[in-house]
């Protein structure tokens, strides 16, 4: 069939059909520079072989991706040394179709007990329903995890530096003991993004991504991304496929706009957030800053030894004494860090948070509040005379 409009159909046909008949044109002599906006679920074919050529190997389907969703798939495999890439729709749903592939009844697997808090809701009621064991490890148990392996151990999930709490996890070592006992080694590497730590190159099988955060690095997208080793990418593909994962094509073209500027946004992120967190650190009002690169922080050597950078994000401990109303108070006096989950914006964010609640195999002893912070792009002399006005309230029994 012709591209537009029928040949010799042009006085004879209605109006309805010129418009249903009218297709794209694709045809001019310059290229943008940024690839068009593939909003396709239906594509069409000339020939009944032309559409038999591409089977399997080109688009046939909106589902199935598109150029925009193929760039950034190469992209991130190239970053991070994967052999394959699938984006899903957030990057819970990474981390849920990921484990989904590879785990059967029966199975066990081990998950850092400093996981993203959605990843042990999966554990607990997703997977349990569907009869597989979990058991919740110390993140920092590096090669002692082979005590907890058993002959059904299927898969290890990592996160380094953990949701909230920012333990290091000797990947390595996980790697090494996880191989030995014929199981896979997961990593959620947001924190990481793919250019500050490789992870293939440290023995990981599967790495998922919140795209969400850096990689759109606009806090207008939500996508996720699976990266797979070569012997399971298959695996998970056939999953992927299976359960019908696709990204809008709006939200796809954001993502390779965000992935343009991730390693300028970054360089940016990590400056601020190294000399802000450093000086927090010697706050009166702070017992301690967990950023694995500042040289006081526990997982410091494990981050010198495996990662190439870091992120804006951190925690920090405040002294106990002060209790959670003025430490609210505290982060509702602060006007250039937004309060709002999520991170990996252009903005700064502020969020208070509890980690005691949701471990069982370790315990959170600190008793002082913790809040979390995402360094912005903004200017870091700005930032910090706004921590320090609202910081300077928590002593100031008056206004608490
Ligand atoms: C935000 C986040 C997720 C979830 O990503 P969404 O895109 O919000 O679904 C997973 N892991 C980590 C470490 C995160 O910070």
């Amino acid at each position: 069939m012709a591209d537009g409009m029928v040949a010799g159909m042009a006085n004879t046909v209605g109006q309805s059909t010129k418009l249903a008949s009218s297709h794209a044109s694709h045809a001019q002599p310059g290229k943008p520079v940024s690839p068009p906006v593939y909003r396709q679920s239906t594509l069409t074919f000339e020939t009944v072989a032309e559409l038999d050529a591409v089977k399997g190997s080109a688009f046939t389907y909106g589902r199935h991706g598109n150029p925009t969703t193929r760039q950034i798939e190469r992209l991130l495999c190239d970053l991070e040394g994967a052999h394959g890439a699938m984006l899903t729709p957030s990057g819970l749903s990474a981390i849920t179709t990921a484990i989904s592939a590879v785990v059967r009844p029966g199975d066990h697997i081990l998950v850092a007990d400093s996981v993203y808090g959605p990843t042990r809701e999966f554990c607990d009621r997703t997977l349990r329903r569907w009869g597989v064991d979990v058991t919740y490890y110390a993140p920092t148990i590096g090669s002692q995890i082979g005590t907890l392996m058993r002959s059904t151990t299927r898969l290890v999930v990592a996160e380094s530096p953990g949701s909230l709490t920012f333990e290091m996890q000797d990947i390595p070592a996980l790697a090494e003991a996880a191989h030995w006992h014929g199981a896979l080694l997961m990593i959620d590497n947001t924190w990481g993004t793919p250019l500050h730590f490789a992870s293939f190159a440290h023995g990981v099988d599967i790495s998922v991504h919140s795209a969400s955060k850096y990689i759109g690095g606009h806090a207008d997208l939500c996508m996720g991304v699976i990266l797979a080793a070569e012997p399971v990418y298959g695996e998970i593909r056939a999953c992927y496929r299976e359960l019908g994962l696709a990204v809008g094509a709006d939200d796809a073209a954001l993502a390779l706009r965000g992935l343009r500027t991730l390693a300028p946004r970054l360089a940016c992120h990590q400056r601020g957030a190294i000399n802000i967190a450093a000086w927090l650190y010697g706050r009166p009002e702070v017992a301690d800053v967990l950023y694995p690169a500042l040289p006081t922080a526990a997982g410091h050597a494990i981050w010198r030894r495996d990662f190439t950078g870091a992120c804006g994000l951190f925690g920090v401990l405040l002294r106990d004494a002060y209790d959670a109303r003025t430490v609210a108070s505290m982060v509702n006096r602060l006007s250039l860090f937004s309060l709002g989950y999520s991170w990996g914006g252009f903005e700064s964010l502020v969020l208070p948070c509890d980690p005691r609640g949701t471990r069982t195999a370790t315990t959170w002893a600190h008793e002082g509040a913790l809040v979390r912070f995402h360094i912005g792009l903004e200017n870091v002399d700005d930032l910090k005379a706004d921590l320090d006005r609202a910081l300077r309230t928590l002593n100031d029994k008056t206004t608490a």
